[in-house]
């Protein structure tokens, strides 16, 4: 008999962690870190709930750091078995642990020079050392093809948009008489978004373990690049900044290619100057323009024009931290994409010190801000809040395009699970916040009639 466990994302959006058990082997779904409110990023301290030595492999939908970012933790505790990714996503894999890692690092040194850490010393989760000791582990997994991941388990990739490399993934299991199949849907992305294919339909599973990031809300019928277009023009015409914190992964990337469109078109100055102020943004850049099997015919045929649709003439890279702080004296009108995406952590932070005060700001959001991060807190209204140990006073306009999310909304998921070839014996709603997976599981009760149950932290259920 098989079982699936709920080591993480169950009632949060992040800290992805699903181990399934059959047969005596035991193959973790993803592998991610918890973020957000402290209380759970206090959880990435602890053990991952059994001994990562007796795990089998590990399966990654994709390489956001809310489902890979545990890796190195999982490795330092003992785990040196296979680590399956599709192409890009390990390609990805290569500079996100690392940086994740160097981030950590700086963090820790950054809390103990300021001296407001209630651990003395403050120590970093894991160090670029620890996450380069995961890649070795990391093996190319082909999507469309079922393959053996332990003895008597087998997996299957499919295109599921939300970021370059993304699955959702088909989990086969032996039982008397047949197999059991277990339908991970990791994050799903949206259809006719620029750039990448879009989700392919949902694969027959007798059990759905399903995001529901957005499972109460709908992202607005406004086109992305209409809306993006009257935001710049705004900046513009005030001659303030546009400052967007965006995933490095997938956001960042999405944002430039319509920003380009927008120049390509003549709506906007092809010298208006765009920064990106992330390392790892710039070498994920890179990574899209080169993954031509992942891109869609739009994307494709601009490549094949000559540059890479992505980027633009009026670009500019901001790699050394040097040349990000530089940033903190330029005139607008300009741009600046920098990361994290939940103002977190990371080189956004000392942007928002020095413009959120400043109110020809424009902060744009374009993704989901998640429970106690900053990025919601100045979202819901905040006024005032602590950045980096100032108290700053938040004078910018706040804006927020929804339809920019990487996410599918609570009808496109909806529509998605509807095309399960035969009716799931049950549905396990994860990754979303209470308010969004209950609100979710009525309407799928509702409209398709489906068993659906909201796992909790650590909760295990036999698959019959
Ligand atoms: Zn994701």
């Amino acid at each position: 008999m098989a079982s699936v466990s709920f080591l993480g994302a169950a009632g949060t959006v992040t800290g992805s962690r699903f181990l399934v058990e059959s047969e005596g082997r035991r193959v973790l779904i993803d592998c991610g870190l918890f973020q957000g409110k402290s209380e759970l990023k206090q959880k990435n301290w602890a053990p991952l709930g059994l001994d990562p030595k007796t795990l089998d492999a590990v399966v990654l939908t994709h390489a956001h750091i809310d489902h890979t970012g545990y890796l190195p933790r999982v490795v330092q505790q003992g785990f040196g078995g296979p680590i399956f990714a599709t192409p890009p996503t390990k390609a990805l894999l290569d500079i996100m642990l690392p940086d994740a890692g160097r981030l950590q690092e700086e963090e820790a040194r950054f809390v103990n020079q300021a001296g407001y850490s209630r651990h003395k010393p403050a120590l970093a989760l894991f160090t670029e050392e620890d996450a380069r000791r995961v890649l070795p582990l990391v093996r190319r997994a082909p999507f469309g093809e079922s393959f053996e991941v332990a003895p008597g388990i087998s997996v299957t990739y499919h295109r599921v948009g939300h970021i370059i490399g993304a699955g959702f993934v088909v989990v086969e299991t032996k039982k008397p008489g047949g197999a059991q199949r277990i339908v991970f849907s990791g994050d799903v992305g949206r259809k006719n978004v620029p750039i990448l294919k879009d989700p392919e339909p949902i694969a027959a599973g007798d059990y759905v373990v399903l995001e529901s990031t957005y499972g109460d809300r709908l992202h607005g019928a406004e086109d992305p690049k209409e809306a993006l277009a009257r935001v710049c023009e705004r900046v513009v015409k005030s001659a303030g900044i546009l400052l967007i914190p965006a995933f490095a992964v997938g956001r960042t990337q999405e944002v430039l290619y319509h920003m380009r469109t927008l120049q390509r078109e003549g709506r906007l100055s092809p010298k208006l100057p765009i920064f990106v102020d992330s390392p790892m943004a710039i070498s994920a850049v890179d990574l899209y323009c080169e993954y031509t099997p992942e891109h869609d015919f739009e994307m494709e045929q601009l490549r094949s024009q000559g540059a890479c649709p992505i980027e633009g003439p009026s670009m500019q890279f901001a790699r050394s931290s040097d040349e990000s702080k530089r940033l903190n004296n330029l005139r607008g009108p300009a741009v600046i994409l920098s990361a994290s995406g939940m103002l977190n952590g990371g080189r956004i932070l000392h942007h928002l010190v020095r413009r959120l005060p400043d109110p020809d700001t424009v902060l744009l959001f374009v993704g989901y801000q998640a429970e106690g991060t900053l990025g919601r807190r100045i979202l819901e209204g905040a006024k005032d809040v602590e950045v980096l140990g100032h108290s700053v006073h938040v004078a910018a306009q706040i804006e927020e395009i929804p339809a920019l999310s990487a996410h599918a909304d609570s009808k496109e998921l909806l529509d998605w699970l509807a095309d399960i070839p035969e009716k799931p014996r049950e549905v396990f709603l994860v990754h979303g916040e209470d308010k969004a997976r209950n609100a979710f599981a009525d309407s799928i009760r509702q409209k398709l009639g489906f068993e659906v149950s909201l796992p909790k932290q650590d909760e295990s259920r036999e698959l019959e």
